[in-house]
């Protein structure tokens, strides 16, 4: 049996391991569904401290990892597809390869996926035009044209933060109205930079190397156009990876892990860090901070020395 297994390898996840393996707790991680999170998915990464320049989305997370290493966490491929917390001195994980991990302790940072659109090709484009994240990539579209598909707050949001770099915002909704709150709406309605498209649904991805715009289809009438974009922000919503937790540990109506104090869970012994539990900041750099939490709860918690009071929630 293990002291500490995490389940995820982002930004928290990654960051537990550093702080446990410094803790000599020897964390065993499992890798996950996507090795690396969302940050794989990105290219380059500009609002990460410690990196005047900027630096890669991937490399930042292979160094994470390495660092990681260096003191002794190990790393284990294959996602959880269960678990079993009722007994609070073996926690077990059931993973996808048909193996069973136990562990005294647990920190679950298995983060959030950004819903897409299902569309050919899409994947492929993220990071040459298609984006899941304007506070991530806005700044690749100075003085271009954009548009963000959604009509919820996310949505709004990105596409405000978009006018400080774009020159031109264009929501496109598959409604007439928008599910964003009305100060939000208000907001992007009175942009003098953002303008809608509504009852439209995009249809088509445009450009080879590079997105060039999209082909759009008005649910309506049924009438196909064209509109010539640098860059798509698909803002969808996002889907915690929780599913594998269900009737064992608390989650949120939307969810996401409940957690108080950042990373408690209900179960003793277990915590949760990053975007499984966080749909409010969703930063590289404040999973990583709730990352070093969860490790620094953990080591408490295997050592004895826990005052926190699971009781309260
Ligand atoms: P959301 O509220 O679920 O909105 C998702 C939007 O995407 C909806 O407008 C939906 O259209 C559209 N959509 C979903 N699937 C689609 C598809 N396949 N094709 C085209 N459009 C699709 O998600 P969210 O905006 O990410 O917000 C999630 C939660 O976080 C909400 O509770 C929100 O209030 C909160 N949030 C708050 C703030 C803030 O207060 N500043 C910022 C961000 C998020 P329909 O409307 O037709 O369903």
């Amino acid at each position: 049996m293990r002291d500490l297994v995490i389940l995820g390898t982002g930004p928290a996840g990654l960051t537990a391991a550093l702080y446990a393996a410094r803790a000599n707790l020897r964390p065993l991680v499992v890798e996950g569904h996507e090795p690396g999170g969302q940050l794989t998915m990105t290219t380059t990464v500009e609002n990460f401290p410690g990196f005047p320049d900027g630096i890669l989305g991937p490399e930042l997370m292979d160094n994470m990892r390495r660092q990681a290493e260096r003191f002794g966490a190990e790393f284990r491929p294959g996602k959880a597809v269960g678990v079993d917390f009722s007994n609070p001195q073996v926690k077990k994980i059931f993973l996808d390869d048909g193996e069973t991990l136990e562990a005294r302790a647990v920190i679950i940072s298995t983060g959030a996926s950004a819903r897409l659109l299902g569309l050919p090709r899409e994947k492929e484009l993220i990071g040459r035009g298609v984006s899941t994240c304007a506070t991530c990539d806005g700044f690749f579209f100075t003085g271009k044209k954009v548009a963000v598909v959604g009509g919820g707050d996310s949505a709004m949001e990105e596409a405000l933060f978009l006018t400080r770099y774009a020159a031109e915002v264009t929501v496109i909704h598959r409604r007439d109205q928008l599910r964003a709150s009305k100060i939000m709406q208000e907001r992007a309605r009175s942009h003098p930079k953002i303008r809608f498209i509504w009852n439209t649904v995009v249809e088509e991805l445009l450009g080879e190397e590079h997105l060039t715009g999209v082909r759009l289809r008005n649910v309506k009438t049924g009438e196909v156009s064209e509109l010539a974009i640098d860059g798509l922000f698909i803002a969808i919503g996002h889907e915690p990876n929780t599913g594998f937790l269900k009737g064992q540990v608390e989650l949120l109506e939307n969810g996401y892990i409940k957690t108080t104090q950042n990373v408690f869970t209900n179960v003793p012994g277990v915590f949760a860090c990053g975007d499984v539990q966080d749909f409010r900041y969703r930063q590289a750099i404040t999973a990583a901070g709730t990352g070093a939490m969860a490790a620094m709860e953990a080591e408490r918690y295997l050592e004895g020395s826990m005052t926190h009071d699971w009781s309260v929630r």
